[in-house]
């Protein structure tokens, strides 16, 4: 795989009279997808180019205050505009997923567009669809990607405050607030470079982390107390969540997210699951420690992928066949999980 510079994308876009620009991210996008597509359309815009993002779903409300979130395109809303655009634009950004299948349907719509296609992202194993590659699997999330996409072409002037608000924001989700192996010296630069552009990193934290619905607490609190299931002899901890559950709780997007971080809090635990019953596929979060590869397994028995401590993937048995289904893949990995 070739890896563009900054500086080759740049002239790509400079050398096209007036760019028309699409700028999509995965389904359920969350903090790093939305931070990272917002903060680029808005650096984009201070060229005066026209800059559309299109979102395959709807996003977590925690994020609806990031700035130009409502001029989002919603895919699943609005498909003939979604197509109408990305027939149209002369390049299409995809940030923070490098697999087509990550933006559902749209992704046929990415294929058929005759755009430029540019990569930016930081995930393990990308697909290579795309014809310029700015990726990076070593960096914290797809925001310092973007960031370092500006500062390499020389352009942090160009960073108003909304844009590094955007940035910050997926930065800190990405590293468990710089607690995560993915936290380097450069993450905590670019961190304090956005810092300096005077944004309110305490309400940024406030509105992200601190501002759930009294149902998402109490949810969280159910999911703990009844759900969480112990395996001891895989190390492994699992939260299976039903149809009536998600119900009962009125979990909507982005409830979940956090989630399950909870079972591989408990000491010992190297391996932590969340199966969720969704509408059409029962989706997985998957959150590992020490030597075990989360997206490996993600990869090799779920349809899915991602970075090598968290990743996600889905199945299209039953939820009940699913679990069991993991269970047994279990059994593949024991010593693995018994290491020390
Ligand atoms: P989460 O569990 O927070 O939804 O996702 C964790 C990580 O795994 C994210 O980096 C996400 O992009 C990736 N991921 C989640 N679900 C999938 C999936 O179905 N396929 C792939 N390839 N990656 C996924
Ligand atoms: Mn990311």
């Amino acid at each position: 795989m070739v890896i563009h510079s900054a500086q080759d994308i740049m002239q790509a876009l400079q050398a096209v009279e007036n760019p028309r620009i699409v700028i999509t991210t995965h389904h359920k996008p969350d903090a790093d997808a939305m931070g990272s597509s917002l903060g680029l359309k808005l650096f984009l815009q201070t060229f005066g180019y026209r800059v559309d993002v299109v979102s395959p779903t709807d996003y977590a409300t925690f994020l609806n205050w990031m700035k130009d979130c409502d001029k989002v395109i919603i895919y699943d809303n609005e498909p003939e505009l979604s197509k109408q655009l990305a027939m149209e634009a002369d390049f299409i950004f995809c940030l923070d997923f490098n697999h087509l299948s990550r933006i559902n349907e749209f992704g046929e719509v990415v294929t058929k567009s005759n755009a430029v296609k540019v990569l930016i992202d930081h995930h393990q194993f990308p697909q290579g669809f795309e014809n310029l590659t700015f990726w990076d699997d070593l960096a914290s999330s797809t925001c310092e990607l973007v960031y370092r996409f500006i500062h390499v072409n020389n352009m942090d002037e160009r960073i108003d405050k909304h844009i590094a608000e955007c940035l910050y924001t997926g930065i800190v989700t990405d590293t468990g607030s710089f607690r995560f192996s993915n936290t380097s010296s450069e993450t905590l630069k670019i961190a304090a470079r956005l810092m300096e552009k005077e944004i309110d990193h305490v309400e940024i934290y406030n509105q992200v982390f601190d501002s759930f619905t009294e149902s998402r607490v109490r949810f969280i609190g159910y999911a703990i107390s009844q759900k969480l299931e112990v395996l001891p002899e895989y190390n492994t901890a699992l939260i299976t969540i039903n149809k009536e559950e998600l119900k009962k709780f009125n979990v909507i997007t982005g409830d979940t997210e956090g989630l399950v971080n909870y079972g591989l809090s408990i000491e010992g635990i190297k391996f932590a699951a969340l199966i969720i019953d969704r509408t059409k596929i029962v989706k997985m979060s998957f959150r590992s420690k020490s030597n075990f590869a989360s997206n490996n397994f993600a990869m090799q028995h779920f349809n899915g992928g991602g970075h090598f401590y968290a990743a996600g993937g889905s199945s299209e048995l039953s939820l009940e066949e699913t679990v069991e289904k993991f269970k047994q893949t279990l059994k593949i990995y024991k010593a693995q999980l018994n290491e020390n």
